[in-house]
């Protein structure tokens, strides 16, 4: 590493703060100097095989050709323009494209600037749909716990209540209400008993509830626990059973992930509200977007306001929508099914064999996602180091390591992936002694 590198990465521990990172016991930052395809290549030489998709939106790889051009054409138009009383071709097209993909009934698109606006913006819906059906006391949010939404105080307040993180905002979060989390596994045998405590929720507050959130059949940084389709089946009867709005996070699982273009697919159904993101560009920069039904949009257009309360600055960028569009088109050529199925078959022969190490309590398995849980929490700095040097890239947490690599990953690189995760298993210093 060369003197203005050492610089970059000095300056960075001192003054930039980095995702759920100290700034007064910083764990090391790697700098990057580029990407292609699957690798990252690291200013100090090593180039490491992505396994997280920079945490699940890298689809077709890094440095694509087809998404750079998208946004070089679109720039030399105009990058950006503000979207009260203007629009433009990439947005247009962009909601065309979600409103085909999605499922059924979505024909309504709000653009946002990241994932957990996404969630507020579906939560806002929410309550201004009940409220111009004037019925104002709907104004909770149902959810389960071990769930992620997102980091902004509405999104926080539908997090995991324990796990969440967010604990020391407790007094100041919306209160919302939490059924236990679905524990019936993706491949186990369904019981209707694991939805009962859900369905007792529903009864006894559905006069209070405006939407039920949750994230389909994965629920990602809330503990990587992948549940029954029949659970989320009898999430959209019970919302359908007591008037509560259905809102589908698939930030982390829309666009292919686990198999199906949309999770919700696993259980045949359809939300009355959609949130996507992280993968929505491919993975290229920011953007997320809501959708919503008919019903719900025109009910709030024709509310008091007479609009939706919600504008960012940013909403529909044209370089994102453009580079989105590209990403999609990719997608729409459908090689990601055979893509995600090739990697789920290398996880199944390759990962799921772990399931008897010594170190290993459980893993799981679906789609493009490998879920490896230890028994002891990892030692970030370590685990992270010992990756790097064995030319992988995988950041844990806890005692969750996972990976859901960029579609175009190829056996090889896959192989290798993997291989480095059964090797930090047999390593005492990467794991917390309990
Ligand atoms: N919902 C889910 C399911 C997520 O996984 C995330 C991101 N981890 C979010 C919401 C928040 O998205 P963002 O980080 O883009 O705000």
């Amino acid at each position: 590493m060369n003197n203005k590198q050492a610089e970059i990465l000095e300056f960075d521990k001192n003054h930039v703060w980095h995702p759920y990172t100290s700034m007064s016991k910083p764990l090391p930052s790697y700098l990057v100097k580029s990407a292609q395809g699957v690798y990252i290549y690291l200013a100090s030489g090593e180039k490491v095989i992505d396994g997280m998709s920079s945490w699940w939106s890298v689809l077709h790889g890094y440095n694509h050709p087809e998404l750079n051009q998208a946004l070089i054409k679109q720039s030399e138009k105009f990058s950006h323009v503000m979207f009260g009383g203007l629009t433009h071709e990439p947005a247009v097209e962009l909601a065309k494209n979600l409103i085909a993909m999605t499922p059924g009934g979505l024909n309504k698109v709000f653009l946002s600037d990241s994932g957990s606006v996404s969630v507020e913006v579906a939560l806002k819906m929410a309550i201004q749909y009940w409220h111009s059906k004037d019925k104002p006391e709907k104004h909770k949010i149902l959810t389960v716990k071990n769930g992620y939404h997102g980091d902004t105080f509405a999104a926080m307040s539908v997090c995991d209540p324990v796990n969440g993180m967010h604990q020391l905002f407790e007094t100041v979060l919306m209160k919302n209400l939490f059924a236990p989390a679905p524990k019936i596994g993706f491949e186990q045998v369904w019981q209707a008993d694991d939805a009962l405590a859900l369905a007792a929720m529903f009864e006894q507050h559905h006069h209070e509830i405006a939407a039920f959130i949750i994230e389909p059949i994965v629920q990602g940084a809330g503990g990587m626990r992948i549940y029954h389709p029949n659970y989320l089946k009898t999430c959209r009867a019970l919302c359908d059973q007591y008037h509560v709005l259905m809102i589908a996070d698939e930030i982390a699982t829309g666009l292919g992930r686990t198999g199906k273009l949309f999770a919700c697919e696993w259980a045949d159904i359809s939300p009355d509200i959609i949130c996507l993101g992280k993968t929505l560009t491919g993975g290229y920069m920011t953007l997320a977007a809501t959708l919503c039904t008919d019903e719900i949009a025109n009910s709030i257009s024709n509310g008091e306001a007479g609009c939706f309360m919600h504008g960012p600055t940013f909403m529909g960028n044209p370089l994102a929508c453009a580079v989105a569009n590209a990403s999609l088109n990719i997608l729409k050529r459908n090689e990601w099914q055979q893509q995600v199925a090739n990697i789920e078959a290398i996880f199944k022969q390759q990962l799921l064999p772990l399931k008897t190490h010594p170190r290993v309590h459980n893993v799981r398995v679906l789609g493009a996602i490998g879920v490896v849980e230890a028994t002891e929490n990892v030692d970030m700095a370590e685990i992270q180091k010992r990756f790097v040097e064995l030319g992988v890239w995988i950041r844990p947490f806890g005692k969750l390591i996972y990976v859901m690599p960029p579609f175009v990953i190829d056996i090889e690189q896959l192989t290798l992936l993997l291989k480095a995760i059964s090797t930090v298993l047999n390593e005492d210093s990467c794991f917390i002694q309990q």
